[in-house]
């Protein structure tokens, strides 16, 4: 879509001031489009996770946003009670079936995220096989039905790292639409950590990190840390407390992808026992 046809959107304008927020997806962006406007305008195309630190708070609650309620209309064209196709209302923010009046909202599946601790204030960090092999990151995963937050976070721990763990405290949230989560993250501890080893099928290492030896393997490169716009990130830091300066952190703009895709590996930074999303698990 030319630019030109958009309907008016107030420049600049914020959620705040309640002015209207169009998005537009590109089912199949052209390469040539993609380096003219690389080229021409200063325009290029990267995905959430890496834009996300660079965008205002503002700007990437709107993208975050729009990726969740796009991915939503692409996924969701049909009725789940009868099959037929839904028709969009309220602004692209419910679906409505026109033969039985089943009504669909956008959905959102909530996922743990941990930052593990020992009793002496190490870190354990997983690295998962499909990433490259010095990636480390905290560990994640959906809650189950039928689950407590607690219980999703206790289980997913002792599956993937082999630890058990309480004093669990919760820290803060992220949405992480990927396609569709809602990240809670925690601090839990374990006063086991010689029971930490990889589950040898998501994760391939586990490893603790005193706060002076993860800022040197970062910095050195030894180490790559989840993107700083991800709760991962977050939590690691909110332990080291203070910012971490990661080598990995410089790496290009991801390859043009669309901005209603997600590239693999655009992820949070940990691990999930759900199969069949490679990509789009929480991180
Ligand atoms: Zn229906």
């Amino acid at each position: 879509m030319d630019p030109a046809e958009l309907p008016d959107a107030a420049p600049g304008s914020t959620p705040g001031e309640s002015a209207p927020v169009h998005v537009v997806t590109v089912a199949h962006p052209k390469p040539a489009d993609e380096q003219a406007a690389a080229g021409t305008t200063g325009t290029t195309w990267a995905d959430l996770a890496f834009a996300g630190s660079q965008l205002t708070p503002v700007d990437a609650a709107l993208l975050t946003q729009a990726l969740a309620i796009t991915t939503w209309h692409a996924r969701s064209p049909f009725c789940a009670a009868c099959g037929t196709a839904t028709e969009v209302e309220v602004s692209g923010w419910r679906r409505t079936c026109p033969n039985c009046g089943a009504q669909t909202f956008p959905r959102t599946d909530p996922a743990v995220i941990t930052a593990v601790l020992d009793s002496e204030d190490r870190i354990l960090l997983g690295s998962a096989h499909r990433w490259e092999t010095h990636r480390y990151s905290t560990f994640a995963g959906f809650v189950e039905a039928g689950e407590s937050v607690e219980a999703a976070l206790a289980r997913e721990i002792e599956e993937e790292a082999g630890v058990v763990v309480s004093e669990i405290r919760y820290m803060g949230s992220q949405s992480w639409p990927f396609p569709r989560s809602l990240m809670l993250g925690h601090f839990a501890v374990t006063h086991d950590p010689t029971m930490a080893r990889p589950d040898g099928d998501e994760i391939r290492d586990v490893r603790w990190f005193t706060r002076a030896e993860l800022a040197e393997a970062a910095e050195a490169g030894e180490v790559s840390l989840p993107t700083r716009s991800s709760i991962s990130r977050a939590l690691i830091e909110r332990w080291h407390g203070a910012a971490i300066h990661a080598s990995s952190d410089a790496r290009p703009s991801p390859a043009a992808g669309g901005a209603n895709r997600v590239a693999p590996g655009a992820t949070n930074g940990a691990t999930n026992g759900r199969s069949g999303q490679a990509g789009q698990q929480p991180r």
